[in-house]
């Protein structure tokens, strides 16, 4: 298992995380299974926004003494009256279902504002005591940082901006990537993914996810392959279904993003995810599938790696992400990014300008001038 700080929260969590959701329903066997293949996997990252009773217990019964080997991605809203999933802003009531997870699970470690989509949604959070509540939380210890959930870039821009969230749990997936920013692609999933309505990989979305880099907002991802539609040979937008090995890569591949979230129900679908760690950069890569769409993101790097390798072996989608988040503000690029730069082996400076990459970057990105002005801007 490979792992990835989130943000600034000093967790390593693993990149391929799981959530619990598909194991909602299950018996107590089979999330034990699942939980036991997980954490055999070395995953140690679990998502748990059910608010049942009995899939929360179960969870906790088949960790056991394992608890603290893992992190739990708790929510604060999420609820089931009348016994479906809801939202709720009603402190009453988020107490009760959010006070209860703590009595099951001791503590919750990224303690998420659940669903933040729209302007109700922000006004329930942040013009009541609900967002006071969770800071409360945290000052008490019961929650170690605070998260919040959101399918809509605009609107979790917003949140961070506000400066609470440590991280955040979003929709990541290329198609939704391809969807303009205005789109609530929540809802283009219930319809059918429509390629029709991609327009190139989406500036409001990428800028937010620099923007997390750049604000040390840790992601984790969420719809990694669009609720299997991605994967799909009936319901894929694109001309043949993206392998999961590739929806997984995309992912990981946004700045900001530590860790990968995918619901498995049985050890042998945990199994079948972390077969992503041992493949190779080819069958892990997307750029084919990108290749076939409207070409609107020329010049603009995707963090592909389809153009290694370099002879001089600088990790050029690494250097171009951080030049990327440099530019966003280059009098103030954040220490955090200086120093990620830093540690790299190889960089700009190291560059010898032979162009190899660039007959082999899809996009048509100058990566020689990238690698110089990387050079110039970190020093
Ligand atoms: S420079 Fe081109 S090939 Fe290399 S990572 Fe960026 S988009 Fe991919
Ligand atoms: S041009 Fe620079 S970055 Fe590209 S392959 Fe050659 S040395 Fe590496």
């Amino acid at each position: 298992m490979i792992y990835r700080e989130i943000g600034k929260t000093g967790c390593q969590a693993s990149i391929i995380g799981l959530g619990c959701e598909h194991l909602d329903g299950k018996p107590y066997e089979q999330v034990k299974e699942t939980i036991d293949a997980a954490l055999e996997q070395g995953i140690n990252i679990l998502d748990v926004f059910m608010p049942g009773r009995e899939i929360r217990e179960n969870i906790a019964k088949a960790l056991g003494s394992r608890r603290n080997q893992v992190m739990i991605q708790g929510h604060i809203g999420s609820v089931d009256i009348r016994r479906q999933y809801d939202i709720s802003r009603d402190l009453t009531v988020v107490k009760q279902y959010f006070e209860d997870l703590l009595r099951i699970f001791g503590y919750i470690d990224f303690g998420m504002m659940f669903f933040i989509d729209s302007e109700s949604d922000y006004k329930g959070v942040f013009e009541t005591g609900f967002a006071d509540y969770v800071q409360q939380l945290r000052e008490k210890g019961d929650i170690r940082h605070i998260g919040f959930s959101s399918h809509n870039p605009e609107m979790a821009m917003r949140v961070i901006e506000t400066g609470i969230p440590e991280m955040l749990l979003f929709s990541i997936n290329l198609a939704f990537d391809l969807y303009p920013a205005e789109t609530y692609t929540l809802d283009q999933l219930d319809k059918g993914l429509d390629a029709t309505a991609f327009r190139g990989l989406d500036p409001k979305r990428s800028a937010l996810y620099k923007y997390c880099e750049q604000k040390g907002v840790g992601i984790t991802v969420m719809k990694t392959l669009g609720a299997g539609k991605l994967i799909s040979l009936e319901h894929t937008p694109f001309s043949k279904p993206m392998r999961v090995a590739q929806c997984i890569h995309y992912a990981l591949t946004r700045p900001a993003v530590a860790s990968v979230l995918l619901g498995c129900k049985t050890g042998a679908e945990v199994l079948d995810v972390v077969r992503y760690l041992d493949m190779s950069d080819a069958e892990r890569d997307y750029t084919p599938v990108l290749g076939t769409l409207r070409n609107d993101f020329r010049g603009n790097c995707v963090y592909c790696s389809h153009c290694q390798p370099c002879p001089v072996e600088i990790d050029i989608a690494t250097v171009n992400k951080y030049l990327d988040i440099a530019r966003l503000d280059e009098a103030n690029i954040p220490p955090s990014i200086r120093s990620h730069y830093a540690g790299l082996a190889n960089s700009g400076r190291d560059c010898i300008g032979c162009g190899n990459c660039e007959s082999r970057c899809p996009f048509g990105v100058h990566i020689i001038d990238n690698m110089a002005a990387a050079a110039k801007l970190f020093g």
